[in-house]
């Protein structure tokens, strides 16, 4: 028998959990009757009420089984953990506030068996602020251009990919992780699939403005080294402009004799080149930092409790 895992990361969800499992159940005993299930619900470090009521959920259900951190590792690491500890021949994706809908996974599915590999979720009708929706198609928009790699990268979460998909992503530790970025770059046959985006349930984002920044850096950083190559060419542009605008001083001041005259050009360039200069050591820095991270080698996260079969 074929068998369908859902994996999803938990930080303080408590008061979504009872409805998105009672849904989750009722797709998979309904729409995946012939396949054998389990769901992996990762509790990344909560802090409210949540690990209780999944180890509830475990005892009067053995398909549910339940990861969880020793303190909260972010989202993407649990995704990562999910993926470690499922032995499906389908894995599901999906995030616990029900903006991603149970509802559609049959869809993902049967988009899969059209023959691909990895079906993700496009949402249609986005459900998030307008802010919110303007700083993803900055992102996307900076991604696709940074990225050189004939990777395909798509931000939601929510999709559908085979065993052998999740077996190499299971290869790639790095730290740093963009989880999506990861699937994208191992390859294999991608689609997007339509699918409604929901409101959250219950609760509040996870992710303030500042955790989306970090979020969004990190998918640059970690799969581009197109920003060092910018400041190379910045670099370069400014050498270029000093040695137009020396020269044209120089031959002022020789054939005409003409007095240099400006602080105000002249607080303006040194102000200009600092700042320069900051920016590019912060965007070295960011490089040397991360690979001082990956060097150290430490485990991704730490497991407190596996509660299973
Ligand atoms: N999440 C997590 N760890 C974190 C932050 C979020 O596991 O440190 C989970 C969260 O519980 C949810 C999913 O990741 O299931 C997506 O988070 P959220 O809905 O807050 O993000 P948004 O939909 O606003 O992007
Ligand atoms: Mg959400």
């Amino acid at each position: 028998m074929e068998k369908i895992s859902v994996i999803i990361p938990l930080y303080n969800e408590a008061e979504n959990i009872v409805e998105l499992y009672r849904r989750l159940k009722d797709v998979l005993q309904k729409d995946f009757s012939i396949f054998d299930y389990e769901i992996i619900f990762i509790d990344d470090g909560s802090s409210d009420a949540a690990a209780d009521m999944l180890l509830d959920l475990h005892y009067r259900d053995t398909k549910v089984k339940v990861l969880q951190f020793s303190r909260n590792f972010g989202h993407h690491l649990a995704i990562t953990a999910g993926l470690d500890y499922t032995n499906g021949d389908y894995v599901v994706m999906m995030d616990g506030d029900l903006q991603d809908q149970p509802e559609e996974i049959k869809k993902l599915y049967h988009k899969l068996k059209e023959g691909y590999d990895v079906v993700y979720g496009e949402r249609v009708h986005k459900k998030f602020s307008l802010m919110r929706r303007v700083l993803s198609e900055c992102f996307n928009f900076l991604i696709r251009r940074f990225i050189e790699d004939p990777i395909v990268i798509n931000s939601t979460i929510f999709r559908i990919m085979t065993k052998q998909v999740v077996e190499n992503i299971r290869l790639l530790r790095e730290h740093n992780r963009y989880i999506v970025g990861i699937i994208g770059w191992v390859g294999f046959k991608h689609v997007a699939e339509p699918v409604e985006h929901g409101k959250r349930y219950k609760g509040e984002s996870k992710y303030n403005f500042s955790r989306q920044i970090d979020l969004a850096l990190n998918a640059i950083f970690s799969f581009s080294n197109y920003p060092l190559k910018f400041i190379t060419r910045l670099g370069l542009f400014f050498v270029i402009i000093s040695f137009g605008l020396g020269g044209v001083i120089i031959f002022k001041k020789l054939i005409y004799n003409t007095p240099i005259i400006g602080w105000s050009s002249l607080i303006v360039s040194v102000l200009v080149i600092g700042g320069l200069q900051i920016t590019i050591l912060g965007v070295i820095g960011e490089y040397l930092g991360r690979n001082y991270m990956e060097n150290k080698n430490r485990p991704l996260y730490i497991v407190r409790n596996y509660w299973h079969d």
